[in-house]
C-alpha cells in the first residue's frame, strides 16, 4: 500500500517507520526539513505527497494545524485519498475537517493513540477510531503495523472523545497518586510500603502501578530517569484543556478534570514543569 505520513515528530516518525517495516511504501512530509528518514520516500511538499498515496496519516501538534493543512491543500486532495488523523485534537475541529473533506467525497477517520513514544517505537500503540465503519474496516490492517489494540468507537470525533476522556482520568489520577505520596511522606510511611499496598489495593491505577511518579519504586518509569518524558506535562496540559473545552461546549460537569487542568497549567507555566514528564508534578506536592 502507498501511504502518506505528515508530521514526523516524536510519535509520527516511529509510526511511519513501522508502516514502512511492514512493507508499505511510505511517503513522508514534515515542515522540519532537518528530519531525515532514509526508510521513507521524503517529499518536498504536501501536494506531491498526495499525488503518490491512497491513504494519508497526520500526526500533528494541534487541531489548528490539521485544519490549516486541509484548508490550504483541499484542492490537491482527490477522492482516492483517505485521511487518517492520529493527532490528539478537539472533537469540533475533527468534525469540521471531516465536513470539508466530505464535500469532495473524501473520507476521514479520527484515530488518536495512547501508548506514548515508547509504544510508537515498539509498535504497541492503542488506536481509538471514529468515522465511517466501512472505511475503518478497509484500513484497520494499517493500524496493526503500529499498534496492538484498535478500538472502533463510533461516529466521527468519537476517537477523539475517547482520548480526551482517557487523558482527563489520567491527569486526575496522576495528581491523586502524587498527593497521596506527599501525605504518606508526612505520615512517615515508607514509599515502597505505600506502593506495595496501593498497587494491590483499591487505590491502584495505571499512574501508580505502571508509571509510578516516585523514583525508584515500581516498574521503570520516567521518574527513574530525571523525569525525561515519556509524556510531557505540556502535552498533558494540552489534553486537559481539550477536555475542559469539550466539557464547556457540552455542559458536562467535570470538577476533577478542571482542577487537574489548573494544577498542570500552574506546573507548566510557573513551576518549571515544561519539558518534564507529567509525573514530575509530584515535585509540587513535595515542597
Ligand atoms: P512533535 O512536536 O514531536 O511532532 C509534531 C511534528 O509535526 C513536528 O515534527 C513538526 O515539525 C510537524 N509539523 C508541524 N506543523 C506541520 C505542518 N504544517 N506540516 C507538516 N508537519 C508539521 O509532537 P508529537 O509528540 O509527535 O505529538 C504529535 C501528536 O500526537 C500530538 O497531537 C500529541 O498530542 C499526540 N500524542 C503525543 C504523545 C506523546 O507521548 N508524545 C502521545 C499520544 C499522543
Amino acid at each position: 500500500m502507498k501511504v502518506g505520513f505528515i508530521g514526523l515528530g516524536n510519535m509520527g516518525a516511529p509510526m511511519a517507520l513501522n508502516l514502512a517495516k511492514g512493507g508499505n511504501e511510505v511517503f513522508g512530509f514534515d515542515t522540519d526539513s532537518s528530519i531525515k528518514l532514509p526508510e521513507l520516500s521524503m517529499t518536498s511538499c504536501i501536494p506531491s505527497l498526495l499525488k503518490e498515496v491512497d491513504v494519508v496519516f497526520t500526526m500533528l501538534p494541534s487541531g489548528l494545524i490539521v485544519k490549516d493543512i486541509i484548508n490550504e491543500f483541499i484542492g490537491d486532495f482527490s477522492s482516492k485519498n483517505t485521511l487518517i488523523d492520529c493527532s490528539t485534537i478537539d472533537v469540533k475541529t475533527t468534525e469540521e475537517v471531516c465536513e470539508i473533506l466530505h464535500k469532495k467525497d473524501i473520507f476521514m477517520l479520527d484515530a488518536p493513540v495512547s501508548g506514548g513514544v515508547k509504544g510508537a517505537k515498539s509498535g504497541n500503540l492503542t488506536f481509538m477510531v471514529g468515522g465511517n465503519n466501512g472505511v475503518y474496516e478497509k484500513f484497520k490492517y494499517l493500524f496493526e503495523y503500529m499498534g496492538n489494540r484498535v478500538v472502533y468507537c463510533g461516529k466521527t470525533g468519537s476517537g477523539q472523545a475517547a482520548k480526551i476522556c482517557n487523558n482527563m482520568i489520567l491527569g486526575a489520577t496522576m495528581i491523586a497518586t502524587c498527593e497521596a505520596f506527599a501525605l504518606a511522606d508526612k505520615l512517615g510511611l515508607d514509599r515502597e510500603a505505600m506502593f506495595e499496598v496501593v498497587s494491590t489495593s483499591s487505590g491502584y491505577s495505571w499512574s501508580m502501578n505502571a508509571y509510578c511518579p516516585a523514583p525508584g519504586i515500581g516498574p521503570t518509569a520516567p521518574s527513574d530517569n530525571d523525569y525525561i518524558p515519556g509524556f510531557s506535562s505540556d502535552l498533558m496540559l494540552k489534553d486537559l484543556i481539550l477536555s475542559q473545552n469539550a466539557a464547556f461546549e457540552t455542559k458536562a460537569i467535570t470538577p476533577m478534570g478542571n482542577l487537574a487542568m489548573k494544577l498542570y497549567k500552574d506546573f507548566v507555566e510557573t513551576k518549571n514543569g515544561s519539558g518534564l514528564d507529567f509525573s514530575a508534578i509530584l515535585k509540587t506536592f513535595e515542597t
